[in-house]
């Protein structure tokens, strides 16, 4: 960070003292975002991917796409950081095309392999209100040739309650492909289930924040039981992120939640790395 704002020191002209910490956080996010445009041209972004698995069976049942950034000078950006500066800017469609193609590639040399892993691509709020999206993403399905199982989405539930009633449309025109949908990072938008069920959603995804503490703070494991049970009663397919732990796996093996995902299983690696961490897994889960 501090070779980032160096930089950006340099570039507005090279005298430039910022002692204002706000001022220089500015000039280091318009650095960056700068950059960004050129990552993407330049292929300096990268598909990780992190899997999930059913918690009855142990079986991978698919993963989640996650861009990483690996800037030339600066390292790897947190993700968190340029996806919220991309939103910010406007300019967040470029990236959520890169990493649809870098889905349907990834996803169609799994299925080339025999492997028939469904790929969850994370949508921003932005993305819904793009008129484009939906007949970007059919020309992609027609163009690689996959069943729309292969590939998913997930949508924040803050992303999706900042304007539900034009999301509803979105999701609607999504649902037509046959794809699908996920509320991710679910607890932290302050909406209900009862609510977003009216919504065309399959699966609901608890937050970290809940599933992380959920063993040793009684009022987290009380939010993700009765999401797991209302999630249920709903139809919906529920899954907790953040597994970091045995301890957190057992309780949600206890409470029958269907899928888990987390460092517990594995952080997020790169694509081409999956098919043998997946073997390696398999062959782990027979043992147990
Ligand atoms: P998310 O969609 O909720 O993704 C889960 C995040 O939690 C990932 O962070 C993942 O690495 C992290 N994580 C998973 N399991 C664990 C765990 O057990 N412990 C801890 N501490 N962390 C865990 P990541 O990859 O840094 O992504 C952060 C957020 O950035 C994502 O949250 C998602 O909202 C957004 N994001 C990532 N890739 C994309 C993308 O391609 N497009 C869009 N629009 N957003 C993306
Ligand atoms: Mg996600
Ligand atoms: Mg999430
Ligand atoms: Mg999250």
């Amino acid at each position: 960070a501090n070779v980032a704002m160096h930089q950006a020191n340099l570039a507005s002209g090279g005298y430039a003292m910022y002692t204002e910490g706000q001022e220089q956080e500015h000039t280091r996010r318009l650095a960056l975002m700068g950059d960004l445009h050129r990552a993407i041209k330049n292929s300096e972004l990268r598909l990780f991917c992190q899997p999930k698995v059913d918690i009855q069976s142990r079986r991978v049942c698919g993963a989640e796409a996650l861009v990483r950034w690996q800037h030339p000078q600066h390292g790897n950006i947190p993700t968190f950081e340029f996806i919220q500066l991309a939103e910010e800017a406007g300019t967040i469609t470029p990236l959520t095309n890169w990493m649809l193609e870098a889905a349907f590639s990834q996803t169609y040399a799994w299925h080339e392999a025999g492997l028939e892993w469904p790929l969850a691509v994370n949508l921003s709020g932005h993305d819904l209100y793009d008129p484009r999206l939906i007949e970007r993403i059919r020309g992609m399905f027609s163009t690689w040739g996959i069943a729309p199982s292969l590939i998913q989405f997930e949508l924040t539930e803050s992303a999706v309650m900042a304007n539900p009633t034009a999301c509803l449309e979105t999701l609607a025109r999504l649902k037509q492909l046959d794809v699908k949908l996920f509320i991710d990072d679910y607890g932290t938008g302050y909406s209900s289930l009862s609510y977003l069920q009216k919504l065309p959603i399959d699966a609901v995804k608890i937050d970290q924040s809940f599933v992380m503490p959920m063993v040793i703070n009684s009022n987290s494991a009380m939010i993700v039981s009765s999401t797991i049970e209302l999630g249920h009663n709903l139809g919906l397919t529920v899954v907790a992120e953040g597994v970091d732990s045995q301890a957190v796996w057992d309780r949600l093996a206890a409470l029958k939640c269907d899928v888990a995902q987390g460092y517990h299983i594995s952080m997020p690696m790169p694509a081409e790395q999956f098919q043998a961490w997946s073997s390696a897994w398999s062959q782990g889960s027979h043992c147990q």
